[in-house]
């Protein structure tokens, strides 16, 4: 099969794809049984996952899960100066959060570290290593380029012996940093670059976040990939397209060694615009202070989404979505977003609350009296049921539903205007009263008490609704807006001698502190998904939020959704 036809038998069904066309094909062919077939997710433990691992860690755990097979989570701690267990522990979570669990405990690229040099020693017996003692530079000058061979180092000739005697030594930490490497004996003239005698082992006298100082020589990711996936016996190793041209020296690694030998299949990385996907850039973000820490609500990290509200079935959904392919193309970030909101419309219980107060007297009405309304809970899931809201004598409304000279198509509150109170009754703008630099900072209204569930029996219409808080039950909390992190569809893209920090967008939050809320939502736990109705999906703060001491986070706006509302009533 072509690849051209593997990419367009139906990514968009979800049904099937390049990828499970080869597994299928290796089924059938009587290379494995289906639950036989063994994936893995392979982080390397140096930062956190962010919304482009979510990609690779669907595709592996879903394959795995579809034909009964299994899963593994390997830690690709191969790299001791950048790794830490902080970050081992963050990735475990947030795979776990995502809702997905790998077979058996956590696998480390370090634990085979001993095994690794075992079959280093074969390779240098079978005359397929050597021990270069070109510095690292030199190494780089005399590789080549597309269009000319490299050059053969002159320590490629020695002898096996003494290959195995420098080997051993470099391992017991006789030589310092960077004065020598192991290096595959391939072919200083291939047209694949990664084929000419690529470094297989560097001396790095660093100790190890699971080693300690034990080892004093540390393998280099080409050579240590394909023998992990060896190793925990894995059928088909999946990775992202930048992959594609090491596969030959993947395959060639394996090849002279008594091992398994796993079959690595490419895929396109998932990039999406206004979004940066590289932990080194995010990690930049992060100790710039330029976000508040990886879990900051407007990072695409796993952690950062989950705070800000995204639900694991979102994502999930987004990645079904995305597809999986060769090409390589950018997603837009409404498509992410519009998931998150189809999900959160489903399961998220409505509410009221008032992000920018005005009060709002209602002046026929009996001070102190209050009157309990229904409002349904979620009008997508009828089995919610419904609650009841108090109504009485002093409301907050938001700002922007009150305009002292309305534009065209305003059909909110005006002086002498009549609006709906979501739930609850008509009321007309009376009077308007300013404050000394004459700001308005309060109405005075009146209701009818006719319109209680907000129909008029004489027929009478209104256009607008709107959202409002009783003011004596209202909680007073901090809303956090949180808006796209770049102000660039590409944040790379930059003028000369700047970078993609300068593309950050200064408007990415705004906190409010003087929000008026439903009383209940004060007793919701952290990391409650809900809507405040006519203003957006909010998540309670995983860490601040505190009964009595409110703190949402906006998750996503809404759209539409209040357009559908008004047409119900009309
Ligand atoms: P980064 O560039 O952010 O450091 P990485 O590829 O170096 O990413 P790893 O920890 O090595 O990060 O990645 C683990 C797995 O996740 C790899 O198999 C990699 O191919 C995959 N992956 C990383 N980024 C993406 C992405 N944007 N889309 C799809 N898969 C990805
Ligand atoms: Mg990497």
């Amino acid at each position: 099969m072509s690849e051209q036809q593997a990419v367009s038998t139906g990514n968009e069904s979800g049904a099937s794809d390049f990828i499970r066309e080869i597994i299928n094909e290796d089924i059938r062919q009587g290379k494995y049984l289906p639950h036989q077939i063994r994936t893995r997710f392979p982080p390397e433990p140096n930062g956190y996952l962010h919304i482009g691992h979510v990609k690779a860690i669907c595709i592996d755990f879903d394959i795995a899960a579809e034909y009964g097979g299994r899963c593994n989570l390997r830690m690709d701690d191969t790299n001791p100066g950048k790794e830490d267990i902080e970050y081992v522990n963050a990735i475990e979570e947030d795979i776990k959060w995502l809702g997905y669990q790998w077979d058996g405990p956590t696998k480390f690229a370090s634990d085979y570290f001993p095994q690794m040099y075992e079959y280093a020693l074969t390779m240098i017996k079978l005359g397929l290593a050597y021990v270069d003692d070109q510095s690292a530079e030199e190494i780089r000058q005399n590789r080549g380029t597309l269009t000319v061979p490299g050059q053969e180092s002159p320590y490629r000739q020695r002898s096996v012996a003494e290959n195995l005697d420098l080997f051993t030594r470099m391992k017991d930490g006789e030589f310092p940093d960077g004065s020598k490497v192991l290096r595959a004996k391939i072919d200083m003239s291939s047209p694949n670059i990664n084929m000419r005698d690529p470094v297989m082992y560097r001396i790095l006298h660093q100790p190890h976040h699971r080693t300690g100082s034990e080892w004093c020589i540390y393998p280099m990711y080409d050579w240590a990939h394909g023998l992990e996936d060896a190793i925990e016996g894995i059928t088909h190793s999946l990775c992202t397209l930048e992959f594609e041209n090491h596969r030959p020296l993947y395959d060639w690694f394996l090849e002279p060694l008594p091992v398994h030998r796993p079959q690595q299949i490419e895929f396109s990385r998932l990039s999406l615009n206004y979004t940066i996907t590289s932990k080194r850039k995010l990690l930049r973000l992060v100790q710039e202070r330029h976000v508040s820490g990886w879990d900051d609500p407007r990072m695409p990290t796993i952690c950062g989404m989950r705070r800000r509200g995204y639900t694991p079935e979102s994502l999930r959904t987004f990645v079904k979505q995305v597809g999986i392919t060769k090409f390589t193309g950018i997603t837009d970030a409404s498509v992410l977003e519009n998931c998150l909101r189809e999900d959160l419309n489903q399961r998220a219980a409505r509410y009221m609350a008032v992000l920018r107060p005005l009060k709002v007297c209602i002046t026929n009405y009996p001070e102190g009296q209050i009157d309990w309304l229904d409002a349904v809970n979620n009008p997508e899931r009828p089995e919610d049921g419904t609650r009841k809201i108090p109504f009485g004598r002093n409301i907050y409304i938001d700002q922007d539903d009150f305009r002292e000279v309305p534009p065209p198509k305003y059909f909110r509150l005006a002086p002498g205007a009549e609006v709906r109170l979501r739930w609850g009754y008509f009321i007309t703008c009376q009077e308007v009263i300013k404050d000394a630099d004459g700001q308005v900072c309060e109405l005075r209204c009146t209701y009818d008490p006719e319109t209680r569930g907000g129909t008029a029996p004489d027929g009478r219409k209104v256009r607008g609704t709107i959202h409002w808080v009783e003011a004596s039950h209202a909680v007073t909390a901090s809303v956090r807006l949180y808006d796209r992190l770049f102000s660039k569809e590409n944040p790379d893209d930059c003028e000369e001698g700047q970078d993609f920090c300068d593309n950050l967008n200064p408007d990415s939050l705004t906190v409010l502190t003087d929000c008026k809320l439903e009383s209940s939502l004060a007793e919701l736990p952290p990391e409650t998904r809900v809507q405040f109705e006519r203003v957006g999906y909010f998540c309670s703060d995983r860490y601040e939020h505190q009964p009595g001491q409110p703190v949402f986070n906006r998750t996503v706006s809404l759209k539409d959704t209040w357009a559908k509302i008004e047409k119900k009533h009309a």
